[in-house]
């Protein structure tokens, strides 16, 4: 069987990986001259014009530098390393990512910490050992309860939730977490049974994780397999999926190529940039075209000096009344770039990321935006304080795409078989486990379902 995987972030290689993996002939299109997708990594050797072409690519921009975009990217960046913006993954060891990378006999390292909290004073990890005992009970009634449990709990939204369970330490837990795990601040909108999938699927490792040698080493580890193995990868636009009768036979780079199956991993709500809509049912193309993502201002601190306790941890924080959709704006402050093993900074250099939850309206309103940069250098303050005086450089991403599809009870995720035959969609944008890189990655193993049944 032939297999084209459109797209090559960590969906199309993870998806690719798998297929290969089987005995599939597979042929991943990507049209940029990088692999990862959003899950991508920029140095020096990007010029500013490329990185802000980039940008665009991936509904992104950069409101603010210091000092401009322009010198940063002629010289200033020297050899420090950034993602597009602000990424960590959930889970540690036992993230979707990695999992599937150990079951093709990769083993990707990674740099693995608890999360510390910036509040009146500040406290690492945030969860004292007895502050746990006090939890314990309530939080694995809530995680073991039957399966059936925690899916009558989807269609409850956490601010329910917390009414009921939430008192002391257990409610700012419960107004923190999801929110992290959803990239979503309305609580209202945030569903108790999808966080506690997430918060099951990943109990027992690190709560969150960057890889070493850079978060590109993910696509680099699994183009490098699907190579060795027999994949090709081909860096082409793919313009359009041949679609006749309800069925997917092809696709058109350039030439028209015949496959037996197609996979998109494109944000869902562009599956139509590449196949005829009139082809899928109304309802259904309605529906996806009219998913929401999520988004976030993001902000990376280049620093010459930083004080060695901090290095490799993360922090969280909560700002209330901060006039985002769901009143409080949660965001993270995170110390893992800094650490020689994630390769990103330069030696004696240490790079700090930072992000603030927003919604895709927020990430496009300047006023809103620059609120939010505000807190988010607030909280940088408040871990290194004078941290502009260390200061080689900082920029200030913003995204209104992170997630293809938030995670949210009025947004029914996909699944990744679709109403036309022999034409899959896999990505952050599908109903899989987890969100952001997990989602993406586990899109990949119920693909793998589809292709067994
Ligand atoms: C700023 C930012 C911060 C984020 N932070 C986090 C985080 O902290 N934790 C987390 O887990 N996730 C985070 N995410 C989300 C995470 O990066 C994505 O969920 C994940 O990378 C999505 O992978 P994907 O393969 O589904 O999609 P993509 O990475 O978007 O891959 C799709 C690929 O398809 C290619 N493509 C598109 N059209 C075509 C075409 N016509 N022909 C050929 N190729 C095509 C694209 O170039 C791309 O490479 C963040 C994302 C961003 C942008």
């Amino acid at each position: 069987m032939k297999v084209c995987v459109i797209g090559a972030g960590v969906a199309g290689l993870a998806s690719a990986a798998l297929l290969t993996k089987e005995g599939y002939e597979v042929d991943i299109y990507e049209k940029e001259g990088m692999l990862g997708g959003r899950a991508l990594t920029i140095d020096n050797r990007i010029s500013y014009e490329e990185y802000t072409r980039l940008l665009k690519r991936f509904d992104m921009y950069v409101p603010f530098a210091e000092p401009s975009l322009k010198e940063i990217f002629d010289g200033l960046i020297g050899d420090y390393k950034i993602d597009l913006g602000f990424h960590l993954i959930g889970g540690g060891e036992n993230a979707s990512p990695l999992r599937i990378l150990s079951s093709l006999g990769i083993k990707q390292d990674i740099v693995g910490s608890r999360i510390g909290f910036i509040g009146e004073k500040i406290d690492y990890p945030y969860l004292s050992a007895g502050d746990k005992l006090k939890m314990l009970p309530r939080i694995l009634q809530l995680l073991f309860s039957r399966k059936e449990t925690i899916k009558a709990l989807e269609s409850v939204s956490m601010e329910e939730t917390i009414k009921k369970y939430g008192k002391g330490k257990m409610k700012l837990t419960l107004e923190l977490f999801p929110r992290l795990i959803t990239t979503v601040n309305d609580l209202s909108r945030i569903s108790t049974g999808e966080t506690f999938w997430a918060q099951r699927e990943l109990m027992g490792s690190h709560p969150v994780s960057y890889p070493a040698g850079g978060l590109n080493s993910i696509a680099k580890n699994f183009a490098s397999w699907i190579e060795n193995n027999g994949g090709k990868i081909i860096h082409q636009k793919v313009d359009k999926v041949i679609i006749e009768n309800g069925k997917a036979s092809g696709i058109s780079a350039g030439h028209e190529k015949y496959y037996d199956v197609i996979i998109s991993s494109l944000p869902v709500q562009d599956t139509f940039s590449i196949a005829d809509e009139r082809e899928f049912p109304r309802e259904w193309a309605e529906k996806v075209k009219n998913l929401e993502g999520s988004g976030s201002v993001c902000a990376y601190y280049a620093l010459n000096e930083l004080n060695e306790n901090l290095i490799g941890k993360a922090f969280v924080f909560i700002e209330r009344n901060a006039d985002v959709e769901g009143n409080d704006a949660v965001g993270m402050v995170d110390f893992k770039m800094a650490s020689p093993e994630s390769g990103m900074s330069p030696p004696g250099k240490y790079m700090v990321q930072a992000y603030v939850i927003c919604t895709p309206d927020e990430a496009k309103n300047m006023k809103k935006v620059g609120m939010l940069r505000t807190i988010l250098d607030k909280y940088m303050e408040k871990l290194v304080p004078r941290y502009e005086k260390k200061m080689d450089w900082c920029i200030y991403p913003v995204i209104w795409h992170l997630d293809g599809v938030a995670k949210t009870i009025d947004n029914e995720k996909p699944a990744v078989s679709t109403p036309v035959k022999n034409f899959f969609i896999v990505g952050d944008s599908t109903n899989a486990k987890g969100v952001g890189i997990n989602c993406a990655a586990d899109s990949a193993n119920l693909l793998m379902k589809e292709f067994r049944k």
